[in-house]
Order: C-alpha cells, then sequence, then structure tokens
C-alpha cells in the first residue's frame, strides 16, 4: 500500500485505510484554527478491527522473533524518512516548539530501535533439568490488545505501545487522543508496509470509542497512558473480563535541593524541566523542596531563569514554551491561578494574569512562593507551567512530605553529597528515583508509577514481559512408574 501524504488521515483496519461516514477535527492549540477531518469510529469499526487483530494474531503470534524485530527496525527506517513531516504535523497538532517535536520523533525512533535489541533477550528460562523431569518458564503473546495513547507525546507514546506489542507476538489497535489523532494515524499508516494485515491498526473517534475498546471481550490486553482518574475507568471496564492491563497514569513529581547543590546550575535546571513542553509531562518536577539556608537565593535564580523562557507558537524559533494542547486543559490550568495572589502569580512572569484571550492557549511560566502545604497548587497535578516551590530544614520531614501523596511516578534528589542524595531517594515511594536530574527517559529500563501514578511498566525488560504471559511448561520426560 503506497503511503498517502500527510493531509489525509483515516482509520486503518485489517491493512486497509478506512474512511468513516461522520469526521471530526482537531484544533491547532497555537492558533485556535482547525486542523484536518479525522475519522469518527462506530462500533462496527471497533468490531470489525477486533476481529482483524485477532485474526492476525494467530499467525503473527508464531512468527520468529527475529522476523518480527526485521520487521520493527525497517518500519523504523521508515519513519525516520519522514522525520521532518511528523515533526511539522506534530507542531500543528500538539503545539510544541518544532525543535522538542523533532527530538519527540528521532528519540522515539532510538527508542524503537533499543527496545527491538532488549527483546531478544527475553528467551524460555530453565528452571530444572534432570533425569526425571525438565520445568521451563515460557513467556507467551497474549492476544489482540489496544494501545491508548494521551495528548502530551502522542508520537513517543503511540510508538512505545505499537512497538513492544508487536515484538512480542501481540497484535495492536492504537487509539490516539481524539485531541491529537494526526501523527497516531500516519504512523499505523506507515506501518501497513511491514506488518501483515490486521498486526497494526488505527481507530481514531470520539469519547466513546475508548470504552468501546476497553469492554470489548475479543481484546486480551490494554495499554493505557492517561490521568489516573481515566485510568481507573480504564481497569474497572477491563475487569469484566480480567483483561490484562497496563497503567501508566499522572504524578505530582516532588524534587528535594539539599542545601550544597550549585544554586544557579540546579536552579535553571529545575525551572527548565518544570517548564518544558509547558508543564504537560506526567514526570515534570510539579513541586520543589528546597533547603531553608539556600531557599532566597534559589528561587532568585530560577525566576531569573523563568523569565527568560520564551512563550509561543512551536513554529516560531527560539520558543521554548508552546500552548495549553487543548481548551478544555487550558480552563484547568487557568483554574489553579484562582486561589492564588497576584503577588505570588507575578513573581517569574511579571504579570497578575499569565494568559489573555487571544486564539492560542498561552500561559507563561508561574513559579509559585511558598504556597500553603494543603493548597490545590502543592497537591494537585496542574499538567500546566506553574510550579510551587516549598522550604525544608529536616531530611525525615521532608521525604514525608514529598511521599504525601496518592500519586508515585517520579521524584529527584538534587546534591553533591551522593550519600545524602541515595539516602533519601531509597526512601522515596516513586517509580523512577533521579538522583541529580529528572525526567530523563531511558527505553531500557521500567517506568511506572507507585500508587495512584500506575499498574505495571512500561520499557525495559519487565515492561516487555508486561505484553506476555507467563507459563510453566512442566515435562515428565517418561510416562512409566506408578502415581506416586
Ligand atoms: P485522559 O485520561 O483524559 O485521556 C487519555 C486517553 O484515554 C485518551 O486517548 C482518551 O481519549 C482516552 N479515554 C478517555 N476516557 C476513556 C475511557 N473511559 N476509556 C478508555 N479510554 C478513555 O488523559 P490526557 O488528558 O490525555 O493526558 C493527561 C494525563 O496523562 C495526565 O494526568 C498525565 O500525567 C498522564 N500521563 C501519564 C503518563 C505516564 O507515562 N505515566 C504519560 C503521559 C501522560
Amino acid at each position: 500500500m503506497a503511503f498517502t501524504v500527510f493531509s489525509n488521515f483515516q482509520n486503518t483496519i485489517n491493512g486497509k485505510q478506512s474512511p468513516t461516514a461522520e469526521q471530526r477535527h482537531g484544533i491547532n492549540p497555537a492558533t485556535g484554527e482547525p486542523n484536518p477531518d479525522v475519522p469518527v469510529s462506530t462500533q462496527e469499526d471497533v468490531n470489525n478491527a477486533v476481529a482483524a487483530a485477532q485474526q492476525a494474531f494467530t499467525t503473527w503470534s508464531d512468527v520468529h522473533f527475529e522476523e518480527r524485530k526485521k520487521a520493527v527496525l525497517a518500519f523504523g527506517e521508515e519513519v525516520e524518512k519522514y522525520a521532518a513531516d511528523f515533526a511539522k504535523l506534530l507542531v500543528q497538532e500538539q503545539g510544541k516548539p518544532l525543535n522538542f517535536a523533532t527530538l519527540e520523533v528521532t528519540m522515539s525512533i532510538g527508542g524503537l530501535r533499543q527496545t527491538a535489541e532488549l527483546a531478544g533477550q527475553i528467551q524460555d528460562e530453565v528452571f530444572e533439568d534432570t533425569e526425571d523431569r525438565k520445568l521451563v518458564i515460557r513467556y507467551t503473546p497474549i492476544g489482540a490488545a489496544v494501545g491508548i495513547v494521551p495528548w502530551n507525546f502522542p508520537v513517543s507514546l503511540c510508538l512505545q505501545k505499537l512497538v513492544p506489542a508487536v515484538l512480542t507476538g501481540n497484535t495492536v489497535i492504537i487509539k490516539p487522543s481524539p485531541f491529537t489523532p494526526y501523527c497516531g494515524l500516519k504512523l499505523v499508516e506507515l506501518a501497513q508496509g511491514f506488518f501483515p494485515p490486521g498486526v497494526v491498526q488505527a481507530l481514531s473517534g470520539d469519547d466513546s470509542l475508548g470504552p468501546w475498546l476497553t469492554a470489548h471481550p475479543g481484546i486480551e490486553k490494554i495499554s493505557f497512558t492517561g490521568s489516573s482518574f481515566t485510568g481507573k475507568k480504564v481497569m474497572e471496564s477491563a475487569a469484566k473480563t480480567l483483561k490484562r492491563v497496563t497503567l501508566e497514569l499522572g504524578g505530582k513529581d516532588a524534587a528535594i535541593i539539599c542545601p550544597n547543590v550549585d544554586v544557579e546550575a540546579t536552579a535553571a535546571k529545575i525551572a527548565g524541566m518544570g517548564f518544558f513542553n509547558s508543564g504537560q509531562i506526567c514526570v515534570a518536577i510539579k513541586r520543589v523542596y528546597v533547603h531553608e539556608s539556600i531557599y532566597e537565593k534559589f528561587l532568585a535564580a530560577a525566576v531569573a531563569f523563568t523569565k527568560t523562557i520564551q512563550v509561543g507558537p512551536g513554529t516560531t524559533e527560539g520558543v521554548y514554551m508552546g500552548p495549553i494542547q487543548n481548551a478544555m486543559q487550558y480552563e484547568k490550568v487557568k483554574g489553579f491561578f484562582g486561589d492564588l495572589t497576584k503577588e505570588q502569580i507575578s513573581l517569574s512572569n511579571g504579570d497578575s494574569i499569565p494568559f489573555d484571550d487571544k486564539p492560542g492557549y498561552f500561559i507563561k511560566p508561574t513559579i509559585i512562593d511558598r504556597p500553603a502545604e494543603d493548597s490545590r497548587i502543592a497537591t494537585e497535578e496542574p499538567f500546566g507551567p506553574i510550579l510551587p516551590f516549598m522550604t525544608w530544614t529536616d531530611e525525615a520531614d521532608v521525604i514525608a512530605r514529598a511521599n504525601k501523596t496518592r500519586m508515585g511516578l517520579g521524584a529527584s534528589v538534587w546534591s553533591d553529597d551522593l550519600d545524602q542524595a541515595s539516602r533519601i531517594g531509597a526512601k522515596l515511594q516513586a517509580g523512577t528515583v533521579w538522583i541529580n536530574t529528572h525526567m530523563e527517559p531511558d527505553s531500557r529500563v521500567p517506568f511506572g508509577g507507585h500508587k495512584e501514578s500506575g499498574i505495571g511498566t512500561e520499557g525495559g525488560i519487565a515492561g516487555l514481559k508486561g505484553w506476555l504471559n507467563v507459563q510453566t511448561l512442566n515435562i515428565k520426560k517418561s510416562s512409566k512408574g506408578g502415581l506416586i
């Protein structure tokens, strides 16, 4: 099938581009203008895609791993050829600056290659092999799966589901976010040149589509990335047929700053990481605890750095922060400012109302100086560019405060005393703990949330095993002999 241009967006069902009677469109968040039409899938589309995924599974699950790996690597090369087109489309649908959109595409291809290498390490494990019997632990593909993707990283999170799913012998239906369906649909269209019909499919639609997919009895596994609120609904729906679920959910990551850091350098990194992708990252820094002895200096350095951040359309060179991705999220983020004083808001952006009513959902990066410990900004995930700074003096106390949340995605400790940093880090309740950095992705290691930040992991061998059933093969070597 020839790859169509980047202006025509359809579902992919059983290897074919499949138009729908009804269409809808996303919005370019920098301009408020409509993006091109995309499908509105029906229950019938879901049934057709699931039937094709089940059919394809019967043969794809038997394809030798080396063949599957070859297909994935060839697909990666093809995506690379279109990297510039994907980056441009990503800016148009998601809003992020072009250089970061390019980074998302190239890092995703890097992750695809690393995952393909890693998957080869999963082999049958012989636990025991005696004269009498052999005990083998096997890992077998699960079946037809669904990958549900949010709007903050539409390329990387699509590939983070698609690639491990097919490497491990499953078939997968990708469901992009209704806010950012474009790159996901194109990635899956492109994949058709490398996988048999039904192995990789995509359905786009409105809010009915996710629940139809998670409820479908033909789906065996759901890999979901999104909010903790929706993740609970997905799990509830999956429980009815006991589907396997991996849930990558929200976060309220704490960064703990110890007194002996390089203040200027660390403050700039903290603000830069807090405001990257306009704060719309599950593992963005969302709370900063600075040791009281360096607080004023640290705050001043972070504020100075924040004032240099350029906000604007992702197509403008030099922009670090694009718009908030959609109107709903824009209103949600604006809601956080309602609880704050003018002084608190204007500290880092010079403006007591850091947004305006121009087209485009822009909000200036805002540091909040010592909000109340139980305020919304200190306890909830804004998923936008607002970062609360608080002080600490006692190590045990700051650990308890960092852990006092139902979230547990990431956390970091910043200190030139690595013993101190490791001691604090070991006590943090989070799926990933970083020392002197934060948010550094690495697809070779597991990534996932503790508590209400998720169930299971993606990335690494553990993530790949999430796409496999465990099977114990118990072989008695002879039929001779009695019962006991
Ligand atoms: P969301 O939960 O609103 O939507 C995520 C996806 O789920 C979308 O594709 C949406 O259409 C779909 N969906 C919505 N309702 C559904 C339902 N009932 N059943 C099945 N699917 C349904 O999340 P969002 O607003 O797109 O993304 C932001 C959230 O995602 C934040 O909380 C963020 O922290 C989290 N996130 C987590 C990770 C991670 O790896 N842990 C990564 C990125 C984002």
